[in-house]
């Protein structure tokens, strides 16, 4: 077995049955896959980690997805948008600690009063911190045109995660109107991309009526579609959300950890020069989760820089960790916790997805 996957690996092009035999390798077989993992992100992107200061801008969310604590029908969670000053001082933080990147995100709303102002705080970011930082937007489906204004108003990179690949599973995790459409949100990717975005998307891994053809499946689609970044983690639950009932399906957590390490590296190997984020949702299930991603293949890291009066209300699912972290302390945890995993910080760097680089270089 140990040679068999030793043989997948120096492939050039994997098919889906070799992803379905690395997803499925044993913990001793999984090691050597995070060992070529690791040695492929030295390679391509080097072992530095670049920081997004995360600003959770809204829990306001007009969908409904079953999965997620903030979804517009948990009225467990007082809604919030936090002040154009409260985002200001965070991008100020971001800026001030050399971060050189924010990411913005919040619950899907697209009225024009929220295009609006999502267009005047990336002018006032700007503005403050002398076009340094670099701005990511994780704000759902939106039109083209809107994508448009956001664009040419300073925002650079957009994460849209596809969620799972397969349009089937999709319907199971979504109520089936037109808000929720898988074709709309592989059209809005496809816009993103065609507006200039360096576009990243993602999935959860380990939810109910997923299977590991289904990932296998996902990450075929992330390197059909070319994407220049990815975050993915662990789907965890939420006692508040309609696919809490379905609890009984899922493996046991460090089982859905253990794959979520293991899509983080197979991607690795299979798009070299991305950006991967090491998500929160691995540090929920282990302490040590976003180093242990790092490891084998993760380079980018988003440390929490919303005002901790909101935190609690932007719980997508049960034991988030950090809630009660400042950024001073989060900043100095995660030094320690970067360089335990033999990485260091790109502080100063925007750190931009040397793929989509490659991609306009060539
Ligand atoms: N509303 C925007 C969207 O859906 O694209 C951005 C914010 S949304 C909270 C960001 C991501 O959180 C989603 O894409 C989803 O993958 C993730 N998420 C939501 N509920 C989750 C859960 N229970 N477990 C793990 N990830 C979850
Ligand atoms: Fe809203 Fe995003 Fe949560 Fe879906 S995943 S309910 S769009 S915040």
């Amino acid at each position: 077995m140990t040679s068999f996957i030793k043989n997948i690996l120096e492939k050039d092009y994997f098919t889906k049955e070799d992803l379905i035999s690395l997803l499925s390798a044993n913990q001793k077989n999984a090691r050597i896959i995070f060992e070529k993992a690791r040695e492929t992100k030295l390679k391509f992107v080097g072992n530095k980690v670049y920081f997004r200061g995360l600003i959770e801008f809204s829990n306001f969310c007009s969908k409904n997805c079953y999965y997620c604590g903030i979804r517009s029908d948990n009225k467990r969670y007082r809604r919030y948008h936090l002040s154009d000053e409260e985002v200001l001082e965070a991008a100020n933080y971001a800026y001030k600690h050399n971060y050189s990147s924010i990411v913005i995100q919040s619950g899907e709303m697209r009225s024009q009063a929220f295009v609006t102002r999502i267009e005047s705080l990336l002018k006032s970011i700007h503005e403050q911190t002398d076009k340094k930082l670099h701005i990511t937007l994780s704000l759902g489906e939106q039109t083209e045109k809107t994508y448009r204004r956001w664009f040419e108003a300073g925002a650079h990179r957009y994460l849209l995660r596809i969620e799972v690949s397969n349009p089937e599973l999709y319907r199971k995790l979504h109520p089936s109107d037109p808000k929720h459409d898988f074709l709309k949100r592989i059209e809005a990717l496809k816009i993103l991309r065609e507006t200039g975005y360096q576009v990243g998307t993602g999935v959860m891994i380990g939810l109910p009526f997923q299977t590991i053809p289904d990932l296998a499946d996902d990450l075929i689609f992330f390197r059909d579609f070319d994407i220049d970044m990815v975050g993915m983690g662990p789907y965890l639950e939420h006692e508040d959300t309609p696919l809490y009932q379905f609890r009984d399906l899922l493996m046991p957590q460090p089982e859905r950890f253990r794959l979520s390490l293991k899509m983080i590296a197979i991607l690795r190997i299979l798009m070299k020069d991305i950006n991967i984020a090491a998500t929160t949702a691995m540090q929920t299930i282990d302490p040590r989760g976003r180093e242990k991603a790092i490891m084998v293949g993760a380079n980018v890291i988003m440390p929490n820089l919303t005002p901790l009066k909101y935190r609690n209300d932007y719980l997508l699912y049960e034991n988030k960790p950090c809630i009660d972290e400042n950024p001073e302390t989060c900043n100095s945890c995660l030094e320690v916790r970067i360089a335990m995993a033999g990485d260091e910080i790109g502080y100063g760097e925007w750190g931009d997805s040397k793929h989509f680089k490659n991609k306009i270089d060539s």
